[in-house]
């Protein structure tokens, strides 16, 4: 290969943005060389090789952008530990159906149970599944709803956490919400209602969300929309982080 080729072929691979090959252009043809490939099979393995990484910085990319607050993965998910969290439900959702059909997923449940972790878990299979996520604790994103009416930005705002195909909203009810913000709430759910999912983490079940919104009549139009085309993971049981320290030795026995 004359030095011309070579430097043509860089530049089109280049401009092409086909940068996985360009970066190994020589070792990919030594070794194509040494292991005799055919064209063909060279093509298909440079063509592989390119879509691979492709994808790989696309999923890295999305998780990134999702923020998500830690790094919980539904391989990390001890399923044995919490027999209340339906394992089939959870694959299900981890092929991220339910984001193309723009259904809401809801996980109820007390502290340190781990809806969290399903939370983050299936947000990157999501990710991983071609979508984009975005993580915010329903604190924080409700902080970020009222600054942005007071500083006359709310369409702005709404727009930006009605973008993300999958939002997760992490620890609805730790703090009952005053009025004006269970009212923004009910604006962003009605934003993306039947067009984009909601994934909801809530230590309070919905009997009680008339007291987290601090209305009922809010709590019900939140809900309505909400569980309408919506799957629903109530986990029961101990926390997780308690119960290791139990084993450990650090607490007493349950009952003590
Ligand atoms: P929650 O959000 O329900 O309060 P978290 O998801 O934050 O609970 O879980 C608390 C801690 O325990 C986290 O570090 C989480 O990774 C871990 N954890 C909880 N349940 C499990 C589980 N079944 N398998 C592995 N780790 C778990
Ligand atoms: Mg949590």
């Amino acid at each position: 290969m004359s030095d011309i080729t070579r430097a043509r072929v860089l530049e089109h691979l280049r401009r092409l943005y086909l940068l996985h090959v360009a970066d190994r252009l020589d070792g990919l043809l030594d070794d194509a060389a040494r292991r005799d490939l055919s064209y063909m099979d060279f093509l298909d393995e440079i063509l592989q090789a390119e879509a691979a990484s492709k994808a790989d910085k696309r999923v890295r990319m999305g998780i990134q952008i999702a923020h998500f607050p830690a790094l919980k993965t539904l391989e990390d998910f001890d399923f044995a530990a919490q027999p209340g969290v339906d394992q089939r439900l959870v694959r299900e959702l981890a092929t991220g159906r339910f984001v193309a059909q723009a259904h809401n997923v809801l996980l109820f449940g007390p502290p340190g149970v781990g809806k969290t972790h399903l939370a983050i878990g299936l947000g990157r299979e999501v990710i991983k599944a071609g979508y984009s996520a975005l993580f915010v604790t329903a604190t924080d994103l409700l902080a970020a709803l009222a600054k942005a009416e007071v500083e006359g930005q709310l369409a702005a705002k709404l727009a930006h956490f009605a973008k993300p195909k999958l939002l997760i909203i992490d620890e609805l009810g730790y703090l009952p919400l005053e009025k004006r913000s269970a009212h923004l709430f009910y604006q962003l759910v009605q934003r993306r209602y039947e067009k984009s999912s909601i994934l909801l983490t809530t230590n309070q079940l919905v009997t009680q969300w008339g007291q987290v919104f601090g209305d009922e009549m809010t709590a019900a139009a939140i809900l309505d929309r909400l569980l309408h085309m919506s799957h629903a993971q109530v986990i029961q049981g101990d926390s997780y982080r308690l119960r290791q320290k139990r084993k450990a030795g650090i607490l007493g026995a349950k009952g003590d």
